[in-house]
């Protein structure tokens, strides 16, 4: 499964003029059209071109995971391209009607097809299948991973998340793990988050390809050596990297 992934924005809510918020793009080698995960603020400048985007696949509903969703979809429509399917938790579906209404004049424009997944919900893009896992962050959130056409588990992104076994399950053996590491281990009583400590443990001794940090606060600069040295301790010496925007990385 060739794939070429683009980590359009690895940050988080607080400004840093490095990072925009979150935003990861697919590209699968036979799909005409790429698949985006989250759609925070700043990524949407960053599409090259956004009448390709007819699949988005959003963790959950806070700001900096669907900030640019709307924007989205107007741009959609003044580039005359009139599709876009949107993948959630529950409550997307009335998250959207609600921002619909504060725009009143954006209703109609383009055919929106909101669908609500829940644990181990599965999409069929092409040849390739989404695999939706409920994760933990203190509402309702998923994690995603894309499998090939002979069902194995190639591509995994976390969302934000604690740690959790259901996306341990699904990382097991895959090629590439994006997984959120907001703070390092030296800010205190992290909850709804990871951290690399909690991220190496969770991972221990399955076996993942390569390991992308994201989902970055501003609390992280100065520490990326030792994060990334902190999982690949754990996950014995295997590829950790801290991600960086638009940064590409093919399979
Ligand atoms: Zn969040
Ligand atoms: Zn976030």
């Amino acid at each position: 499964m060739p794939a070429r992934i683009t980590l359009i924005g690895t940050g988080v809510a607080i400004p840093q003029p490095h990072r925009v918020q979150s935003g990861v793009l697919v590209e699968l080698d036979d799909l005409a059209f790429p698949v985006l995960f989250d759609c925070g603020s700043g990524v949407l400048p960053r599409l090259t071109d956004c009448t390709a985007i007819k699949h988005v696949f959003l963790t959950h509903l806070h700001l900096d995971h669907v900030a640019d969703v709307m924007s989205l979809i107007k741009a959609k429509w003044l580039c005359e391209s009139y599709d876009l399917a949107i993948y959630g938790p529950s409550g997307t579906d009335a998250w959207l009607a609600r921002v619909f209404d504060a725009y009143p004049y954006m209703k109609g424009r383009i055919r929106i097809d909101v669908s609500e997944m829940a644990d181990q919900d599965r999409v069929s893009i092409g040849r390739y299948e989404i695999i939706c896992v409920e994760t933990i962050h203190g509402m309702p959130s998923l994690g995603y991973g894309i499998a090939d056409e002979g069902g194995r588990v190639r591509i995994v992104y976390s969302g934000d998340t604690e740690p959790c076994e259901s996306i341990k399950v699904l990382c097991d053996g895959a090629d590439i793990l994006i997984h959120e590491c907001s703070f390092p281990d030296s800010v205190p009583d992290v909850t709804n988050h990871t951290t690399p400590r909690a991220l190496g443990e969770m991972i221990g001794s399955i076996s993942v390809g390569r390991i992308i940090l994201t989902h970055l606060y501003p609390h992280t600069r100065g520490f990326e050596d030792e994060m990334v040295e902190t999982v690949r301790k754990y996950c014995g010496g295997c590829d950790v990297a801290i991600g960086r925007d638009m940064e590409t990385i093919t399979l």
